[in-house]
């Protein structure tokens, strides 16, 4: 089986024969190829008694081995190359739900050949893990009825039986009372229906049971669904008036109406890119179309959700991320898929959703390193998103007020049309100013100088807020030994454990290994052990050790980690309940707070001195992130930066408010060293626990690369050295990765097809690797 990849070409399936167009009683397909969740790039035959051409797209469930999975049916056929007793038949196939439609199969196929991935695996990643259980499948198969008919062509009305018995409901059949009650005065459409209701599609199938409601099926267009819908539902909530340039941004999204564009909406921290969004969206909409917004993470980016909340309040918005309870990231994904939905709203792996009136597709925050999926399928939901637009025929804008440089280069190169915001939207907000606090001149013990200190508490005494920004958690990253300089290390990783100090552990960030803080060093014996460097732990101490009646709250990942943590903190900001907030890169992201005048960047001097060739441009965008907190609204801003290094161009870029400087400067050089935006990368990254069958690994992928560059004469194609990754060991596992760099995208992808059918021939049992396309870290 491992081999059968040499019989089917990659990233091809096996073609089979063609699917006859008419479905007639006895189709005469009687077989299907499906894919799984396999690191396999090829599909699987089953036999499937007259298969439906209607099929392909549907999850089916099929034996596998001694088990029953989940798959996609990828196409159905006449005859089967492999012997019919060979074949195992298809156990179910899930015609309740509707099949994933060409547009969203189409995304997903381009992904399996340019990120060089199994589809049956991209497909099982991001499809709502409820659908991917295949004994709940079953069960699901066998006792559904009515679900086989979109939502939006099922006409709901009440039963005489139905109008009888809404006084005799309980009060805890409060959802099934109001549905009946909505049904009273006409029919309506299910789809319509579970607008008004978003939780109503219980009730509706209970009622259904229960003959108190009944369904017609009728057949609209889109057009006539929209208009369908009541005026008063279609109403958005008002908004402000649009500046110039937010009004030509607006303009020419709506204008690339139901065709393919793509804007780089480039607009400083401030400049109002959110009510440009909501204006497109609102335009999608009317259009009768849905919207997909990808934003990097949920909880981080609460304000644009609620925006959107706000601004249509009477449209469906389906949320979308991978933290939701599994119930409810169904819900969402069918109300998505059945066109019930008229916003989704999600994270990266939003970016998958069916949508069968996809209009318009928006990437808030573009340049953000979350868009890039790091385990398993390795993709960029950013590029995805431009891929899909151009699938769909609807436009996509990109957003930040730090785009990448990839992105800003597509912009110069004219595929990206870049539409600019060049001042704050609130009369009066002004960039802020920036200032430095030179670590050589001035003591920072337990990380803040006394500058810094008096600055945060006038800052309080006026009534204003905060924010303290330091690019690490914990209370300090190692503790050291005060007479041997011993540091406790991760027995599984090649990193210092991290000293909590609140729970008095020593934690690894890698591999989540934790124990006992130590009371005497290891190596030597001697009780004198100390923190070295800040957390974000330490800071908060040392704050509030400063400044005894400042409320302080801080905000990473350990003081958020239960859910709904992060919302409360940002409300109690938001409200005034907090004096300043200390924490990690969870403060840059879109936060809007009008009385946070002071922004302090306490050290983030670490990504000077960073192997990777991006750490410069993360630390630009992130630095004019955290300082475009300061100063939105009617209130002047200050950003304080501590650092050793005020000269350096990423601190530079940010005092004089000059990121597109910085970026020149970024590209110039990347185009001398032949680097992205300039070139193409793809990493080879492989791990094994024997470092000798790692190197033996990484040595032959190295061999036979410069020996397929070599043959089929690729130009302008290096094959690097196998070199160890920046974490050297990570849970036990030695780590080592392999980079190919190309002065074509077209030569590498050409390259990459041939050599990785290579690599996993060879690789059976000898390392776990993966292949990272357009790797954002190296
Ligand atoms: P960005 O996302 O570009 O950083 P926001 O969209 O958060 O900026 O907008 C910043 C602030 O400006 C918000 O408080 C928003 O309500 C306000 N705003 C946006 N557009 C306008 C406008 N045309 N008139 C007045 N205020 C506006
Ligand atoms: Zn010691
Ligand atoms: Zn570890």
């Amino acid at each position: 089986m491992l081999f059968a990849t040499a019989i089917n070409p990659p990233n091809q399936h096996r073609p089979g024969p063609k699917v006859m167009s008419q479905a007639v009683p006895g189709t005469g397909l009687n077989f299907a190829s499906v894919v799984l969740d396999v690191p396999l790039l090829r599909a699987f035959d089953f036999i499937l008694p007259d298969a439906q051409p209607e099929d392909v797209g549907r999850l089916v469930v099929v034996p596998f081995g001694n088990k029953k999975v989940v798959g996609l049916l990828v196409s159905v056929s006449e005859s089967s190359p492999v012997a019919k007793d060979k074949l195992r038949a298809v156990e179910a196939v899930r015609r309740d739900l509707p099949a994933l439609n060409t547009e969203i199969l189409a995304v997903m196929r381009f992904c399996e050949g340019y990120y060089h991935a199994p589809l049956g695996q991209i497909v099982m990643s991001v499809i709502p893990p409820l659908l991917r259980n295949a004994a709940r499948a079953l069960k699901t198969i066998h006792a559904d009825d009515h679900g086989a008919v979109p939502a939006n062509v099922r006409r709901l009305s009440i039963t005489p039986q139905g109008r009888d018995a809404i006084s005799t409901l309980p009060a805890r059949s409060a959802t099934q009372r109001s549905v009946l009650e909505c049904l009273l005065g006409e029919s309506m459409l299910e789809g319509e229906l579970r607008r008004r209701h978003p939780r109503a599609g219980v009730a509706i199938k209970t009622l259904l049971e229960k003959s108190w409601l009944e369904i017609e099926e009728v057949a609209l267009t889109t057009a006539q669904q929209a208009a369908q819908r009541p005026i008063a539902a279609r109403a958005f909530a008002p908004g402000p008036t649009l500046n110039s340039e937010q009004q030509t941004a607006v303009d020419s999204i709506n204008s690339a109406h139901a065709q393919y564009r793509a804007f780089l909406l480039d607009g400083i921290t401030g400049s109002g890119k959110t009510e440009v969004y909501l204006r497109a969206i609102a335009h999608t909409i009317d259009q009768g179309q849905q919207a997909l917004v990808l934003v990097p993470e949920i909880n981080l980016t609460p304000a644009l959700l609620k925006h959107i909340r706000q601004r249509f309040p009477n449209h469906h918005i389906a949320p979308a991320h991978s933290g939701m309870a599994a119930g409810a990231r169904l819900t969402a994904w069918r109300a998505a898929q059945e066109g019930v939905a008229d916003i989704v709203v999600g994270t990266r792996l939003a970016i998958f959703t069916p949508m069968p009136r996809l209009g318009l597709i928006i990437v808030d925050e573009e340049h953000d390193q979350s868009f890039k999926q790091q385990e398993g399928v390795r993709y960029s939901a950013r590029d995805v998103a431009v891929f899909r637009a151009s699938t769909a025929g609807c436009p996509v804008v990109l957003g930040s007020a730090t785009p990448s440089i990839e992105t800003l280069d597509n912009a110069a190169r004219g595929r990206f049309a870049r539409l600019a915001l060049t001042k704050r939207a609130i009369e009066n907000a002004e960039l802020p100013q920036v200032s430095f606090i030179h670590l050589d001149s001035e003591k920072a013990p337990d990380g803040l100088t006394q500058s810094l200190i008096r600055a945060i508490e006038q800052t309080i005494l006026r009534g204003e807020q905060a924010m303290v920004f330091i690019n690490r958690r914990g209370f300090a990253p190692a503790l050291v030994c005060g007479s041997c300089a011993w540091m406790p290390e991760c027995n599984r990783c090649s990193a210092r454990m991290v000293y909590h100090r609140a729970a008095n552990k020593m934690k690894c960030h890698h591999c989540g290994a934790e124990s006992r803080a130590p009371q005497v060093c290891d190596d030597c014996g001697a009780a004198d052990l100390h923190p070295a460097g800040q957390g974000s732990q330490r800071i908060e101490v040392a704050l509030q050790a400063a400044l005894p009646t400042a409320r302080i709250t801080r905000v990473d990942r350990d003081a958020t980690r239960r859910r709904g943590a992060a919302e409360k903190i940002f409300t109690a900001a938001a409200s005034g309940e907090i004096d300043v907030l200390v924490g990690t890169q969870m403060l840059a992201k879109g936060h809007d707070f009008a009385k946070l005048t002071l922004v302090c960047v306490v050290n983030a001097d670490g990504a000077v001195f960073s192997a990777d060739f991006r750490a410069a441009e993360r630390m630009a965008q992130q630095m004019t992130q955290v300082a475009g907190r300061a100063g939105r609204a009617q209130l002047p801003g200050r950003v304080i930066i501590q650092t050793r290094f005020p000269e350096h161009a990423v601190y530079q870029a940010v005092a004089s408010h000059n990121y597109p400087q910085f970026v020149a400067a970024t590209l110039a050089e990347r185009q001398i060293m032949n680097l992205p935006p300039y070139s193409y990368l793809a990493l080879l990254r492989a791990e094994a626990r024997d470092v000798e069958k790692l190197d033996a690994f990484l040595t032959a992928a190295q061999t036979s690369g410069r020996r397929i560059v070599a043959e089929h004469q690729l130009d302008g194609i290096n094959v690097w050295e196998p070199v160890a990754s920046t974490l050297a060991r990570k849970a036990g596992y030695s780590r080592k990765q392999l980079m190919v760099r190309s002065d074509r995208r077209a030569t590498l992808q050409q390259f990459l097809t041939v050599w990785l059918e290579g690599v996993r021939a060879e690789n059976i049992r000898t390392a776990k690797w993966a292949i990272d396309v357009d790797p954002i870290e190296v």
